[in-house]
């Protein structure tokens, strides 16, 4: 088992004061792979006292010194690809082949697309004698969920970098392996000490001294609805800036015109992803009335070609669920949805056929889900899809928006601009239009419950600056 208790807080790995320790279990195996520390008051008020101390420098430093360091953490990063995407594999059990092309590799796009982005990007603009400056928003607290880990945090920590604030991280206790390397990055890249500090441990406690630290200006959390509530509630005590990533139910639109077999085939591919544990899922597929049973059929065929088991082997499609507090929460879902009236069209309660160790579950698919169900209107986050009928296009979007979470919708038609046009009416941060490519520069946060602010590109860094006025700068 790897000792990783150590925090990085100033420029130097650090260990804790005390002796609490969390376990990291791969959850193909059920066995401990790391140690990481559960830190206390004394290790968050270290980190933020240096990242403090950092922010009166690094915050005035220009932007081509943020670019020139950005260039070096993308180059050291390359380096250690491979080892991040063993380590996402075995701390969540996604299958290598995923954590390989796009778990490890999103922190190289979000780079990438940052660096694009700073080319034009400027940090004033004068309207008339009055200048408008664009400043960091000071001393930032991370926090983050584990099902994609490095992409949730560099979807943070790259915009902090170039928008010239310093940060605390606290990345989930089930997913440290992964963060801890890419702190061991930009440390090897030269991210000048107390930038970047990382803080490891529970959300209950030490999440909890960040998000009510009186030195913090601003946290970013992504996570469940639940705690960022909470957080929220907590910030507001000090008017901390606040970013909330949260949950999502998100509704995939089939229309009547629409290929039924490839659109519901790429739906199911979408949804069991990373064992349906992605917040932007879709897991409503809202499908006309009369093709209902049709596109049951295809789905169930679709998942029977899933290879369930060991992440390491190159045919696995789905891996475990990340935990067994995340099995036995699917497994619950599961049962709700039998037990509400739903059709299980395949898939089920208790684990696959002969996988006896580690948290798998059952791919599962349920048809005539009515969306007032517990299992339409809920966050499984895992890979259980729910099949929805409807009377005709306004029914579709009716129950689309009839959610409390609006964070993605889809849409499939072969008239594009009906898929537009329907896209325009979901209550949804993003829509995606009959399966386009995936677009880093484009902003994700949601409406509703799914939370506030953006992030991504662009749109990431203008969340974490702070807009001063200069009256009478140009006289
Ligand atoms: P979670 O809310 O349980 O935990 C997220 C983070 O919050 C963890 O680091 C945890 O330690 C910390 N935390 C927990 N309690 C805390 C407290 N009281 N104070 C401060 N921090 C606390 O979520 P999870 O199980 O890790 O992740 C799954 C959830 O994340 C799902 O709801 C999913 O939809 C959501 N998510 C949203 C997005 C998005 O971009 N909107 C992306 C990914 C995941």
């Amino acid at each position: 088992m790897q000792d990783l208790s150590q925090n990085y807080i100033n420029g130097k790995w650090v260990n804790p004061v005390g002796s609490d320790r969390i376990q990291i279990i791969n959850p193909a195996t059920e066995k401990p792979i790391a140690m990481i520390a559960n830190s206390g008051a004394d290790e968050v008020n270290a980190a933020v006292s240096a990242a403090r101390a950092a922010f009166k420098d690094y915050s005035q430093t220009s932007k081509a010194y943020r670019v020139d360091l950005l260039q070096k953490i993308l180059v050291t990063y390359k380096t250690r690809h491979d080892d991040i995407a063993q380590a996402i594999s075995s701390e969540i059990g996604a299958p290598l082949t995923q954590t390989m092309a796009l778990h490890a590799a999103t922190v190289i796009f979000h780079l990438e697309t940052l660096l694009k982005e700073l080319e034009t990007f400027e940090f004033y603009e004068d309207r008339g004698t009055t200048r408008i400056t664009k400043e960091a928003v000071g001393v930032c607290a991370f926090i983050t969920p584990w099902n994609f880990p490095v992409h949730q945090v560099s979807s943070k920590l790259v915009p902090a970098i170039a928008a010239g604030c310093t940060m605390i991280l606290k990345p989930s206790q089930v997913s440290s392996t992964s963060t801890h390397i890419l702190a061991e990055v930009f440390h090897a890249a030269g991210v000048p000490a107390g930038v970047f500090n990382l803080v490891n441990g529970a959300g209950s406690r030490t999440g909890d001294l960040l998000v009510n630290h009186p030195d913090v200006d601003m946290v970013s959390f992504t996570g469940s609805t639940g705690v960022g509530t909470h957080i929220a509630k907590c910030a507001a005590d000090t008017v901390k800036r606040v970013g909330l990533e949260l949950g999502g139910k998100s509704a995939n639109i089939i229309m009547d015109d629409a290929d039924l077999e490839p659109a519901v085939t790429a739906a199911v591919q979408g949804l069991f992803f990373n064992c349906g544990q992605n917040c932007i899922a879709p897991s409503r597929m809202l499908v006309p009335q009369s093709a209902l049973k049709q596109a049951a059929e295809i789905a169930a065929k679709v998942v029977e070609t899933f290879v369930v088991g060991d992440p390491n082997n190159e045919d696995t499609f789905l891996g475990p669920l990340v935990s067994k507090g995340q099995w036995n929460s699917v497994q619950n879902y599961i049962q709700i949805g039998i037990d509400e009236g739903a059709t299980l069209v395949c898939g089920g309660v208790g684990r696959p056929d002969g996988l006896s160790t580690g948290f798998y579950t059952k791919p599962t698919v349920f048809s005539d889900v009515d969306n007032s169900m517990t299992i339409a209107q809920e966050e499984i986050f895992g890979p259980v899809l729910c099949i929805i009928g409807y009377e005709n296009e306004a029914d579709a979007i009716e129950i689309a928006n009839d959610s409390p979470f609006g964070l993605a919708g889809y849409v499939q038609s072969a008239s594009h601009e009906r898929a537009q046009k329907v896209g325009a009416k979901l209550r949804v941060g993003q829509v995606y239009l009959n399966n386009p490519e995936y677009d880093f520069g484009a902003p994700l946060g949601g409406f509703k419950r799914s939370g506030y602010g953006r992030e991504w590109g662009v749109f990431g860094l203008e969340e974490l600056l702070e807009v001063k006025a200069t009256i009478g700068f140009g006289q």
